[in-house]
């Protein structure tokens, strides 16, 4: 399909510029700059178009990444950011935040010796520079149904969801908790990664859209579940995972130890001027940071850690670097940002009196696959050593945490919390309530944004299937 179907054997795989290590330790401001159009067709007319784009397999919304990439190319940005809403609710944002590296990019043809297609940043630049010229989502031949939906929760699931349901005709009142949309978008990710303005944007869009948000509104105490039941066709939960796990170890309680998520919120609230909640303001600066954990919440708390003027910022997980679970691109910045790991070493203890002075740890070495297949650490006798620290974070991943009103209203969650919507049941992610849909992290556990908004779209989907329109 490219113009010159060889392209890439001239043009080398370029990403768009950077900020400089140590320019952006100083900001929170995204690190990752734009293409300009030249560029962006340039890097687009790299694709092979390969008979089997194994890219689109690989994206979990299954875009259509060698056509919008052709769109780019030829320079037709208004038809690559309508061929991009088609499979995707929040393209901009995966463009920046998706682990590219193991998802679209990772599966490229060219990833054979030649360097991927830059898929995310090319996704970035469509709907970012396609708004600024004027591109808004036509929704002029759309017939209303009269149908209503409530959605609890205005994360990429949520937000998926109502995408869906308003592009068919059917209104969609969002429901959260936060005074702004996004959930974990807002409320999470740091703005270095994603900024703000980017969901403020989309919200725009939704609303333009004819999606209505009810904020600052928590369903369960606010407003009761039982009243949306009554006053809506169909009710989809979006609700998160916000159950932070711990390590069991002592020490856990020392001051100066912090979960990663509210350390995190403190840090968007701080940087963005918006009040404080009751947590306050967590403050890094002079402070030998050590995070634990290897996931991107680790890492976002690394630099996070090293923007606020840590005096040094240790990361501290139990397998070793190929065994990391989070985003390669994101320990990439980290390292440059000047974060130390410390691999295969396993807390024991956070050690100090009255205050954390370090993280006693044991070595590790990589032992047999779990059931998972990833290599499981087994601790070395006698190995022990202690991590002089004055602040400890600890992101080790959070659990489901299931309302305690979901068995009342007949919602059934599996052992391990997360509720039970079927991907393949009758209607898509449909839960044991048949009023009631669910998808996201709340479904499947904690994972990424892409498949949450994946689970969003397939669950209105099956809510359209449900009203039967
Ligand atoms: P959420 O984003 O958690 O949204 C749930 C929403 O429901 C929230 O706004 C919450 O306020 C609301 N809610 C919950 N209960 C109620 C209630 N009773 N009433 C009203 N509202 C309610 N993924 C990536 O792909 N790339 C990354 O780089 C990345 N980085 C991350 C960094 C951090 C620090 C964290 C924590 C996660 C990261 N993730 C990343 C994961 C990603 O953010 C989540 O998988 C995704 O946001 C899940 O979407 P969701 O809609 O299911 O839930
Ligand atoms: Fe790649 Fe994510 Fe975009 Fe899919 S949504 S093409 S995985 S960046």
């Amino acid at each position: 399909m490219a113009t010159n179907p060889m392209q890439f054997l001239d043009l080398p795989r370029q990403d768009p510029q950077k900020t400089p290590a140590e320019i952006r330790i100083h900001e929170f401001g995204e690190i990752i700059g734009q293409f300009d159009p030249a560029t962006a067709g340039q890097q687009a007319g790299r694709c092979l178009a390969c008979g089997n784009p194994y890219c689109e397999w690989k994206c979990p919304v299954h875009n259509f990444i060698p056509n919008w990439l052709k769109l780019v190319e030829e320079g037709n940005l208004f038809a690559a950011a309508e061929m991009s809403h088609k499979t995707n609710s929040l393209p901009e944002v995966c463009g920046r935040v998706c682990p590219q590296d193991r998802l679209c990019e990772g599966a490229c043809t060219l990833n054979d010796g030649f360097g991927a297609v830059t898929i995310g940043s090319v996704e970035k630049y469509i709907t970012d520079e396609a708004l600024k010229a004027g591109w808004r989502p036509d929704l002029s031949d759309v017939v209303p149904t009269g149908k209503r939906v409530a959605v609890i929760g205005a994360g990429p699931a949520g937000l998926g969801c109502a995408d869906i349901l308003a592009r068919n005709g059917v209104e969609a009142v969002v429901y959260d908790r936060y005074p702004e949309i996004g959930g974990l978008l807002t409320f999470g990710i740091p703005p270095f990664k994603l900024e703000k303005n980017v969901i403020r944007t989309r919200r725009e869009l939704l609303e333009g859209m004819g999606v209505e948000f009810r904020l600052n509104t928590e369903i369960g105490r606010d407003v009761e579940f039982q009243a949306l039941l009554d006053e809506y066709d169909a009710v989809f939960l979006g609700m998160g995972t916000y159950n932070a796990m711990q390590g069991g170890f002592p020490g856990e309680d020392l001051p100066g130890v912090y979960p990663a998520l509210p350390f995190l919120v403190s840090n968007i609230r701080e940087v963005m001027g918006w009040e404080h909640d009751e947590n306050g303001f967590v403050d890094m600066a002079g402070q030998r940071v050590v995070v634990l954990g290897g996931g991107d919440t680790a890492m976002d708390c690394n630099r996070t850690s090293i923007r606020q003027g840590a005096t040094s910022v240790t990361c501290a997980y139990r397998r070793d670097e190929e065994n990391m679970p989070g985003s390669r691109k994101e320990v990439v910045h980290a390292r440059e940002e000047g974060v130390q790991f410390e691999f295969n070493v396993q807390p024991l203890e956070i050690v100090g009196d009255d205050k954390v002075e370090g993280v006693k740890v044991v070595r590790t070495r990589m032992g047999a696959p779990d059931e998972r297949g990833r290599r499981r650490p087994e601790p070395v006798p006698g190995s022990e050593y202690v991590i002089p620290a004055d602040r400890v974070l600890v992101a080790f991943g959070f659990r489901p945490s299931p309302s305690d009103w979901f068995g009342e209203h007949g919602i059934d969650i599996d052992e391990g919390g997360r509720v039970r919507a079927p991907e393949s049941g009758r209607h898509a992610f449909q839960t044991a309530n048949e009023k009631v849909f669910a998808g996201g992290d709340m479904v499947r556990g904690s994972d990424l944004v892409v498949t949450a908004v994946f689970e969003g779209r397939q669950a209105a989907e099956g809510i359209l299937e449900y009203l039967g329109v």
